[in-house]
């Protein structure tokens, strides 16, 4: 008998043993079972990596780190320990290969990239923006950006408890890096979420409200309880959805008392007025889903919210391949009851593109892994294109495959063409990676800009 292209087998989650690592051979089972703890000793910077993993690591993996910093990352360092823990998880720093394992793992390669990993032929796609799917232009008030007609995304906050090489929104989240200078909000935090609420009072058609960031598990949960039981106070609002990667990084936070107990009341108010809550998070890689992330999911669930979901991001040399598509969803699905939701194509920010797949490559991965998940668990991967919102990839009008341009449609106006009466009849571009085009293409793209862009500040 011919075997299957992939094979399921049920997986024990596996805690990698956090002690193998240098700086915290010393720490208890209670300290890393504190948030507060994770969050005391997150890895900032060179150093800090340095005196926990030490000589283990190769001194040309910190020189590209370092250069990578200085000359190419959009996103500063911020790696909780259980992040750092699920990385090279079989291997000490002691153990032979450790700096090559190091360099090829599926989380250090969007958590601590390095110069190397990054294109030195095309580092940026010329279309690459800040903001690429040009959310702040559709901000309602500051923060809110209302791209459907039924839905709007509450950017609570400007901060991570973790930040990925990847963000989307790197024009705004997280700490200034040589390169980027982050947009900040003007408003007061309060006057803001204020300017929010009263928004979605008056705006009767919005049903469905995305509580982001940032992650909302860097908001005080007072905070984040009076703004979401505010929102629940809205006739009109029937879906609320907090997004926090947290979850998956920082799982200790969610399963604080404070923070159960304080979902366990916004759970009760929920069904008490209908609405219904879920969580949305993002991992990338099934050795991300260890067992403490399997009882925050569950914890979170036992509160009485709709639904934990899980929305990945596509990402070269992360999970490229439908086998670790799949472990991903099946770890995820099978022990942690986190449904696989969506995997998003990598948008089209500075530097990113030794990242991106492209449009076909994303429609093969569809296609691969339909067929092993139950229909309801079967993730759909989505092209976020500017101007126009989530396409599933299937959906593409036209598809240019040697010049790499898709062309898109829609049929509702985003916010910022309520008056434009040829928005719905537009086709919208998207773009693959330059690197990945037939010679013909990529000298299109060579004869259209003469100096190949790595973006910095001014990208
Ligand atoms: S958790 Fe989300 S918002 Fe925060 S850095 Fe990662 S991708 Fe960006």
């Amino acid at each position: 008998m011919i075997e299957q292209p992939y094979v399921y087998r049920h997986r024990e989650l596996v805690e990698p043993d956090w002690r193998r690592l240098p700086g915290w051979s010393g720490i208890t089972a209670e300290e890393w079972a504190s948030a507060q703890w994770q969050r005391a000793h997150c890895v900032k910077n060179i150093r800090q990596l340095r005196q926990l993993i030490g000589d283990g690591l190769d001194e040309r993996f910190y020189a590209d780190l370092e250069r990578d910093q200085a000359e190419r990352a959009t996103m500063s360092m911020l790696v909780p320990p259980q992040m750092v823990n699920t990385m090279v998880p079989h291997l000490s720093p002691a153990d032979p290969g450790f700096t090559e394992a190091f360099y090829s793992d599926p989380v250090r390669r969007y958590m601590i990239p390095v110069f190397s990993d990054r294109r030195s032929d095309w580092p940026s796609h010329p279309e690459a923006s800040r903001d690429s799917l040009h959310e702040a232009e559709m901000w309602a008030v500051e923060g809110l950006t209302h791209r459907y007609p039924t839905k709007v995304l509450a950017e609570l906050l400007p901060t991570c408890p973790q930040y990925c090489g990847h963000c989307t929104r790197m024009d705004l989240v997280g700490n200034p890096t040589p390169l980027i200078d982050k947009h900040k909000f003007a408003m007061a935090r309060d006057d803001r979420l204020g300017a929010m609420l009263d928004y979605l009072r008056r705006s009767p058609g919005v049903r469905d409200v995305v509580v982001s960031g940032g992650d909302v598990a860097n908001l005080p949960w007072p905070r984040l309880e009076s703004f979401v039981t505010d929102l629940l106070a809205i006739d009109n609002v029937r879906d609320i959805r907090l997004a926090t990667k947290a979850l998956i990084g920082l799982p200790q936070y969610w399963l604080t008392d404070e923070v159960r107990a304080g979902m366990e009341r916004l759970a009760a108010l929920a069904r008490q007025r209908d609405v219904s809550i879920a969580i949305h998070t993002h991992a990338n890689s099934a050795q991300s889903v260890t067992p403490i992330v399997a009882r925050a999911a569950k914890a979170m669930l036992e509160t009485g919210i709709r639904d934990v979901r899980n929305q990945g991001v596509l990402l070269r040399g992360t999970n490229d391949r439908t086998e670790q598509l799949l472990d991903l969803c099946f770890a995820l699905l099978d022990d942690a009851k986190i449904m696989p939701y969506y995997f998003y194509m990598c948008d089209m920010i500075p530097n990113a593109e030794h990242w991106r797949l492209s449009l076909a490559e994303t429609q093969r991965l569809q296609h691969d892994i339909m067929g092993y998940l139950p229909g309801f668990a079967t993730p759909r991967f989505i092209c976020d294109v500017p101007y126009v919102g989530k396409r599933w990839v299937h959906q593409v009008a036209r598809y240019d495959q040697e010049l790499g341009i898709s062309y898109w449609t829609k049929n509702y106006r985003t916010g910022v063409e309520l008056d434009d009466a040829f928005a719905l009849e537009r086709e919208y571009e998207y773009y693959d990676p330059i690197h990945l085009l037939p010679e013909a293409g990529q000298e299109y793209w060579r004869s259209r800009i003469t100096t190949p862009v790595a973006v910095g500040a001014a990208g």
